[in-house]
């Protein structure tokens, strides 16, 4: 393959991180980002072992975990009861276990640390301000705002669950869960003072559920509550909630609704010399945390793969072998997820009764195929 540069559609944690992958091969790329700055969007991100083993790959780690949040154990609770129904320690026996630590991390800081690298690789070109507004996939041609055409090597769409690219590829395809997900940043001082800020904790509620953690070393509390559309706001779909629940939920602020989407496990990913990356080709439900996780370890496996290829077509396939039933399996189980979180009646009682019943030893097993994730050999 000759050293032209690629063309990234989408400055995000897929795109930012492929560039890297790009640049730690040896390869240049083009990347472009519709919106003015590389600011980005959101609140917390939980950050797995697989996550953090996809950074230290792409030499960002250093730059990130000073700002990171390292909670001390995981709580599931039962929202209405108050009940803890499982622990999961996240010590060294869990980071000796999968080899690399869990931690949380204001998604801002996150992007700030790989915009941090992006910037001390010359190959990297950041083209801010330009959006994709049409792609010709058998040329390898992409249409820009400003009425242009860039030809391109290849086009690897980091442009996220509404992607351009993929709908061009596939047509309009992305599903809607039926859920709405609330988010809300708040100073910790705003957060009553029993909850404990080393863990990570997430209340299963019939028809919803809430996780929260602080993250932005401690400054910051990250609470996002996913609630059945129809049931409006957090404040009238979580009316039996416990006490220690209704206080996190009553003590804020502000909250940021949208509508949770994923798109379809399984469709081709690439075409000819075009490729979709992150949440363009595999965008979940965030029921697993594992959205930007998948698109971190898109990145590493991208960029082995195109170094061990002769042909980018070859790359690209060998990838989408590499990567497809992993990010289903994410897609799908982050569904399932959301209805046994969801779950009332007869299902939420066998819920409860399975995690308490279940050992931590037990549970971190059935978690094992995530967090257990390796950069695959080079
Ligand atoms: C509530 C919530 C909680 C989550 N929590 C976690 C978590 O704890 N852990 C985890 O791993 N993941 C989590 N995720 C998932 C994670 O945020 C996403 O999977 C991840 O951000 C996807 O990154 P991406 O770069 O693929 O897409 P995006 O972040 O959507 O980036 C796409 C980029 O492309 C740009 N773009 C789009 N169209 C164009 C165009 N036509 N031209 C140019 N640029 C374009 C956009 O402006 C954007 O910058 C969560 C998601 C949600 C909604």
């Amino acid at each position: 393959m000759s050293d032209s540069p690629f063309i990234i559609v989408g400055a995000g944690i897929a795109g930012l991180a492929t560039s890297l992958g790009l640049a730690r091969i040896g390869r240049s790329s083009l990347v472009l980002e519709k919106a003015p700055d590389f600011t980005a969007l959101g609140a917390g991100l939980q950050l797995g072992p697989n996550a953090v083993a996809a950074l230290q790959w792409l030499g960002v780690w250093d730059a990130l975990s000073p700002h990171c949040v390292a909670p001390r154990e995981i709580h599931i609770r039962d929202g209405v009861t108050g009940a803890v129904l499982q622990r999961v320690a996240l010590g060294a026996d869990f980071e000796n276990r999968f080899g690399a630590p869990y931690r949380v991390a204001h998604r801002n800081d996150l992007h700030n640390a790989l915009l941090q690298v992006v910037h001390q690789y010359p190959g990297i070109t950041l083209a801010p301000n330009v959006e994709v507004t049409g792609v010709s996939i058998t040329s390898t041609t992409l249409t820009i705002n400003s009425g242009k055409s860039l030809k391109a090597k290849a086009i690897i769409a980091a442009d996220g669950v509404n992607s351009i690219v993929r709908n061009t590829m596939h047509g309009g395809n992305r599903a809607s869960s039926g859920h709405t997900i609330y988010r809300a940043l708040v100073p910790v001082g705003s957060v009553p003072q029993n909850v404990d800020m080393e863990v990570v904790t997430l209340w299963l509620y019939p028809g919803g559920h809430v996780v929260h953690y602080a993250v932005s070393n401690g400054e910051l509390f990250n609470i996002v509550a996913s609630v059945v559309e129809g049931k409006t706001t957090p404040a009238t779909a979580f009316q039996r909630a416990c006490r220690p629940l209704a206080d996190i939920l009553n003590a804020q602020k502000t909250w940021t609704a949208w509508p949770a989407r994923d798109v379809k496990p399984k469709p081709a990913w690439s075409k000819n010399q075009t490729l979709l990356i992150g949440d363009a080709a595999h965008a979940s439900l965030p029921y697993m945390a594992q959205g930007a996780a998948m698109a971190l370890e898109d990145a590493c496996v991208l960029a082995i793969a195109i170094r061990n290829s002769r042909e980018i077509e070859t790359a690209f396939g060998n990838f989408a072998k590499a990567r497809v039933a992993r990010a289903s399996d994410i897609q799908k189980q982050s569904r399932r997820l959301g209805k046994i979180y969801h779950a009332q009646g007869l299902l939420r009682q066998a819920r409860n009764m399975f995690l308490q019943r279940t050992s931590p030893r037990r549970f971190m097993d059935r978690l094992s195929w995530i967090y257990d994730w390796k950069i695959p050999k080079e």
